[in-house]
């Protein structure tokens, strides 16, 4: 990633170091450098694999909690179906193809894709060639493009790819870390911004933090949910959040990038690895309620997946397959709900309206 690797030098001489937060976005999103504009980082041949890549039982299950939601705000038709980030697009293909086995859920679904990569789009494209709808899938870069009605909202593994700024405690108080580049190709190394008004993004419980500790916050990943709990609350309709994080806001250094399944230190050959970081899950509930949203969770995807019945959905796949594929069926539903695996590390949100109650798995 060469071109990627100069873009930022370049950045860096004529701006100054960059924020955590540019520096993940240029990695993740560049225009034409970026991890998922310039190829394809997810699955068993890229740099990690998420819940609906691992088993079919992911998307079915949500549309399954996609349809009560549905059924209970009354079945309206149309019905906004938002996906945040929808990746090589199998939640979505999973989601409609059992969507069709109620006419009238499936015929009232309108789909909006929202996606930065046009390589990931091109993927999303393929993937639901055989979804049969009424209207084809509207794709848009930022949920503010989708427009009003009621919706059901889904975002798996797409929170933790939203830019994260970075402070570090120091003698002189809060500092922005940040991202510089040695002279004449040297490497990126992180530097301290001198003390700014940035700091006021910072949690007042946090003044006397001790020093050297990190917090991250992320302006981008607020917005969102501030946007999603106010359409939720205006309109009606659910959102469901899946990612990785913490229940608490807490200090700590999260940023983490994988290359082919393995950890990368976050600053070589930036390009050549996905970067995210953990999510906040009390920042974003917070952001949703003030936005007029009610908010339950977060709960473990363990406990989300099996309350809505992900064991009994394995045994009927597995009763009518060969032994192998059962295998592989009951080895991939263990990898999403083993705390071991993905099952207690990954966290469900729900947002929904002001007073609707508690969708299922969140009662
Ligand atoms: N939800 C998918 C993929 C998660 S990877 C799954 O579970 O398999 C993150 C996805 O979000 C990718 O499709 C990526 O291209 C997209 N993405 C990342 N940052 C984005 C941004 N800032 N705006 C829009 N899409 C983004």
């Amino acid at each position: 990633m060469a071109d990627l690797d100069r873009d930022l030098r370049r950045l860096i001489t004529h701006h100054g170091p960059l924020s955590v937060a540019e520096y993940m976005a240029a990695v993740l999103v560049h225009p034409r450098f970026g991890v998922y504009t310039a190829r394809d980082p997810i699955g068993a041949d890229g740099d990690f694999i998420t819940a609906p890549e691992v088993s079919q039982v992911f998307g079915e299950l949500v549309c399954a909690w996609c349809r009560v939601l549905w059924r209970a705000i009354g079945a309206p038709d149309p019905i906004l179906v938002v996906e945040l980030g929808p990746g090589r697009g199998a939640l979505m293909a999973d989601f409609l193809r059992v969507s069709r086995t109620d006419a009238e859920f499936h015929r009232a679904l309108r789909l909006w894709l929202v996606e930065a990569s046009p390589t990931m789009r091109a993927s999303q494209r393929r993937s639901l060639r055989a979804a049969e709808m009424i209207a084809p899938p509207s794709w848009c870069d930022t949920f503010a493009q989708v427009p009003d009605g009621p919706l059901l909202l889904i975002a798996n593994e797409f929170f933790d790819a939203l830019p994260v700024r970075q402070f570090q405690m120091t003698v002189s108080g809060w500092r922005e870390r940040r991202i510089d580049a040695a002279a004449n190709g040297g490497e990126f190394r992180f530097v301290l911004s001198a003390p700014s008004g940035a700091t006021a993004l910072i949690p007042a419980r946090l003044a006397s933090a001790a020093e050297g500790s990190v917090i991250e916050v992320s302006p981008a990943r607020i917005t969102l949910a501030s946007q999603i709990g106010e359409r939720v609350a205006r309109f009606g309709g659910a959102a469901l959040i899946v990612d990785y994080g913490a229940c608490e806001s807490g200090t700590g250094d999260t940023l983490r990038a994988v290359r082919r399944h393995a950890f990368h230190p976050v600053l070589e050959e930036p390009g050549t690895a996905d970067i995210s970081a953990h999510v906040d899950f009390a920042a974003l509930a917070q952001a949703a309620n003030e936005a007029g949203a009610r908010v339950f969770g977060p709960i473990a995807q363990s406990a989300f997946l099996e309350r809505l019945g992900a064991e009994e959905r394995a045994r009927a796949l597995i009763a009518n397959a060969t032994p192998e594929v059962a295998a592989e069926v009951e080895n991939s539903l263990r990898r999403l709900v083993d705390p071991q695996a993905m099952g207690t590390l990954f966290k469900a949100v729900a947002i929904v309206a002001p007073g609707a109650p508690p969708p299922p798995g969140f009662e």
